[in-house]
């Protein structure tokens, strides 16, 4: 006889939600007339809002007034509320001093930024979100294909580095694709020994991981609020100011300014130079609480919960035959977001399947990431199962589950 505690340690861990966020456990329409609990398996596209955000917005929400210019006692809150949660977003990445923290929309609009900004020609890989190419091709882009492994990565990115100057090296933070992480700090160094900055596209690294400018000694980070437990509509761009200081502003208005007359203007320092007009005040207050809470959590914390789930997840994917989809065969790090092809059913046939008959919300498609996904052979487009603070092992197995159903039931 097996003594019950041997094994139980035997199992593995299956832990409930880290943090509670709105919305879960809320009942989904099936279509056979049932209901079932939402599953949200699709960080990686929007995660949820934490109930610590929507609570702190609940609570700052009374403070309803224009910023920067309105003199009344509001305006006062209201104004230093968006620069301490400037503040926040600063020390949550590690920036230096001398940074600045542009407020943009999302990671394409602080990306789109940039690529205005870049005195020069951008080295990137092919494995990138469209965020993260399609600005850089405005200009000179100079697209590197990635090798199977990180290591001959690495080497491809050197020589085209060295083949011809070049002003950036743009790279993922982490893949929204495979959730595969590159090594940034030597991509930083290898950057710098060829005279080039360094942008990370942080979109999916930052709600896993954190992130550490200074730590990096990485140039500028791009990050979007509702991929990191905060509502949609907020972004920034962090990072030097110089080039920043010298772009033409990327939204000329109020705010934006420091003289305007009928035939010139004096355009302001960044960040206001690239702020103009009315600026989202919760949404900013909003990312910068969710930053604050992860921070509190620990980033430690979190990636152990993912980590298990994510370990979870790709066994029991293994378990029944598949595969997910990886870029690398040598990535020492990977965050909660897994994508695969099911033989005998389309990616959206899937998704389908798994939403209508099960109550599991997962991304199908090509996750605007075209030419990796031909690269990886799913040029027709594959299923994304992406994980977060609030995923459960309960979300995991229900998913699991409802692969199983397929497979015995077909689409
Ligand atoms: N970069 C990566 C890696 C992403 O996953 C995404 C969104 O899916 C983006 C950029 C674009 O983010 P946003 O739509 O918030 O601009």
């Amino acid at each position: 006889l097996t003594h019950p505690s041997t094994t139980t340690s035997r199992r593995p861990p299956a832990p409930a939600a880290l943090l509670p966020v709105v919305g879960a456990g809320q009942s989904v329409p099936l279509v056979d007339g049932r209901s079932a609990r939402y599953v949200h398996l699709d960080y990686a596209a929007s995660a949820p809002a934490l109930q610590a955000v929507a609570d702190h917005v609940t609570a700052v929400l009374p403070a309803y007034a224009s910023v920067h210019r309105g003199a009344g006692y509001l305006s006062q809150v209201s104004t230093r509320l968006l620069e301490q949660a400037r503040g926040e977003i600063a020390r949550s990445v590690g920036a230096r001093d001398d940074d600045v923290v542009v407020l943009t929309r999302n990671t394409t609009d602080a990306l789109t930024l940039l690529s205005t900004a870049v005195p020069g020609e951008v080295v990137v890989l092919d494995v990138e979100h469209h965020a993260n190419l399609l600005p850089w091709q405005r200009g000179t882009a100079r697209v590197v294909p990635a090798a199977g492994t990180l290591a001959a990565t690495e080497a491809a990115l050197a020589a085209e580095l060295g083949r011809r100057p070049a002003a950036l090296l743009a790279v993922t933070g982490a893949s929204n694709v495979t959730g595969e992480v590159p090594p940034l700090a030597r991509l930083a160094a290898l950057a710098h020994a060829h005279g080039a900055r360094i942008v990370v596209d942080a979109a999916q690294l930052v709600p896993h991981r954190g992130f550490d400018l200074a730590g990096l000694d990485v140039d500028y980070v791009a990050f979007s609020g509702h991929k990191l437990y905060a509502p949609f509509g907020a972004g920034a761009l962090v990072g030097r100011p110089d080039w920043l200081d010298a772009a033409p502003p990327h939204q000329p208005g109020g705010g934006a300014v420091r003289e305007v007359g009928t035939t010139a203007t004096v355009w302001a320092r960044s960040p206001e130079r690239h702020e103009g007009g009315t600026p989202n005040v919760l949404g900013v207050a909003a990312l910068a609480e969710a930053c604050r809470v992860l921070a509190a959590v620990g980033f430690d914390r979190v990636r152990e919960h993912e980590a298990v789930l994510h370990d979870r997840l790709v066994q029991g994917l293994r378990d029944r035959g598949i595969e997910p989809l990886r870029i690398w065969t040598d990535a020492p790090d990977v965050v909660g977001v897994v994508s695969f092809t099911v033989p005998g059913s389309t990616a959206s046939q899937v998704a389908a399947f798994l939403s209508a008959e099960h109550g599991v919300g997962v991304r199908d498609g090509r996750f605007c990431a075209h030419p990796l996904l031909a690269r990886l052979g799913a040029s027709d487009g594959a299923v994304r199962a992406s994980l977060g603070v609030g995923s459960s092992a309960a979300d995991v197995d229900r998913l699991l589950d409802a692969l199983d159903r397929l497979r015995a039931d077909g689409p």
